[in-house]
């Protein structure tokens, strides 16, 4: 099991962690690698590193889960927002291995999902296969 340090910048941010998994799998012929964040506010997500895209999954996850309103979880910690958006999105994916690269898609891109920077965050990777 690996785990990956990422450092978020901003209250809501999506950093591209894809080479950083791709590093982990270089020797693996056949597999695949299951990527968790450990943390109630943030997710995992796969996608087109495009900013517009990701500026407009800003606003969609505002517009599903707006700021302004009386949530319960605020009499805690105040961040009711970035647990609802995790809960929308969700804290894994799963990508295939084949000859020491990650299987994806031209355009995809695996992320950690920032709901509540900025933050030290840990994304573990469990490669099984060979
Ligand atoms: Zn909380």
């Amino acid at each position: 099991m690996h785990i990956i340090n990422v450092h978020t910048r901003d209250r809501i941010d999506f950093i591209d962690i894809t080479s950083k998994i791709s590093e982990l799998v270089k020797d693996v012929k056949e597999g695949i690698a299951f990527v968790f964040v450990k943390h109630t506010t943030c997710a995992i997500f796969v996608n087109e590193n495009e900013p517009g895209l990701l500026d407009d999954l800003k606003n969609v996850l505002a517009e599903l889960v707006p700021e302004n309103k009386d949530y319960k979880h605020n009499v805690v910690d105040a961040n009711a927002t970035a647990h609802l958006r995790s809960i929308l999105l969700k804290p894994f994916c799963i990508i295939p291995i084949k000859s020491g690269k990650l299987c994806l898609g031209t355009w995809q891109k695996v992320f950690l999902a920032e709901l509540d920077g900025p933050r030290n965050r840990k994304v573990i990777v469990f490669i099984v296969g060979k």
